[in-house]
């Protein structure tokens, strides 16, 4: 019953547990326990090149996996590893499984660029590059094979400092995108001055961009500004074949959104990338038995 399930429980689970000390420090606890005992995993939403139709990247988003609370998303505990010291721990997790997967399925010839979520926390680090490119090597991961995903406020908090964090990773060959573009009033000419290689547009930008001329204007703009600056583009949420025609007419490099896929796990996304090679293969050989 509800009680016996006591009430801190319903409070852990309940939206007021921001607000609740108490849940809390037991969210906290667990979450401790959580990163030691491998309770975290990572799931990977394929980046789809709009040209071409091909998965070229796929970005890797952290669930909790909690024996007894179900599935947890990283809205919900990623804000509280922020607040608890827990982020280098959980970044660090994060990044050396990307990296591994990424290694692996290299080795299978299956090349697929990860993107990484990196915490302004973490950025905020002096030793933030020398760590990632150290986790890097650990992992026998192509440098290229990595993208790192920094908030556009998170980047412009100290850009300064962003820059030089990024620089070195750069150097090696990891790329660098801004995500969630669009949200964080930036001021577009110090954004110029940071090292990025990928704008990923708002998912609230391309959910809007049909229906409200004011969100479609950003979209147009920002796919513009890219243009302009020589990166590359990710349309963020794309949910529709309309939003991934528009995005695609406007010159955006990659769609990623429940269209193409929810984000899988590892084997789910190889299977699924299995499964577009053979229809490929039979399409291929379809059309060659015709001629
Ligand atoms: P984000 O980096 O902007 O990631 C995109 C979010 O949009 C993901 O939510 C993804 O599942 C969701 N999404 C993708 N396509 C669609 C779509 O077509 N429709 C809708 N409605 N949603 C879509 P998710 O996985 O819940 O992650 C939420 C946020 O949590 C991420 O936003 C990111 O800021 C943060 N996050 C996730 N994993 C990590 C991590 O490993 N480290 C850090 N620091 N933050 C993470
Ligand atoms: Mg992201
Ligand atoms: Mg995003
Ligand atoms: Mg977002």
């Amino acid at each position: 019953s509800a009680r016996a399930a006591g009430p801190l429980s319903v409070r852990w689970a309940g939206a007021a547990l921001n607000d609740d000390a108490y849940g809390r420090l037991r969210m906290e606890q667990e979450l401790r326990h959580a990163i030691a005992a491998g309770e975290l995993e990572l799931h990977y939403q394929p980046q789809i090149e709009l040209a071409s139709g091909k998965p070229l990247g796929a970005e890797a988003l952290a669930r909790w996996r909690h024996p007894t609370r179900g599935m947890i998303p990283p809205d919900r505990f990623i804000p509280v590893a922020e607040e608890c010291g827990l982020v280098e721990a959980l970044g660090r997790f994060v990044l050396e499984t990307a990296a591994r997967q990424a290694a692996a399925w290299a080795g299978l010839g299956f090349r697929l660029r990860i993107a990484v979520n990196v915490s302004a926390i973490q950025l905020r680090n002096p030793a933030f590059a020398e760590t990632a490119l150290a986790i890097l090597r650990e992992a026998d991961c192509d440098p290229s094979l990595i993208e790192l995903e920094i908030t556009e406020s998170a980047a412009m908090a100290d850009a300064d400092h962003a820059a030089r964090q990024l620089a070195p990773l750069r150097a090696q060959g990891v790329r660098i995108a801004i995500d969630d573009f669009g949200t964080g009033y930036s001021n577009l000419a110090s954004l110029t001055q940071l090292p990025f290689d990928v704008i990923k547009i708002d998912r609230g930008f391309v959910r809007d961009a049909l229906e409200h001329p004011n969100a479609r204007m950003v979209v147009a703009a920002v796919l513009g500004l890219a243009g302009n600056l020589g990166v590359e583009t990710v349309a963020e949420g794309v949910e529709t074949e309309e939003q991934r025609a528009f995005v695609a007419a406007h010159g955006c490099t990659y769609g990623q959104g429940y269209l193409f896929s929810r984000p899988v796990p590892a084997e789910s996304l190889l299977a699924w990338r299995r499964n577009q090679l053979v229809a490929e293969l039979r399409r291929m050989a379809g059309a060659a038995g015709g001629r």
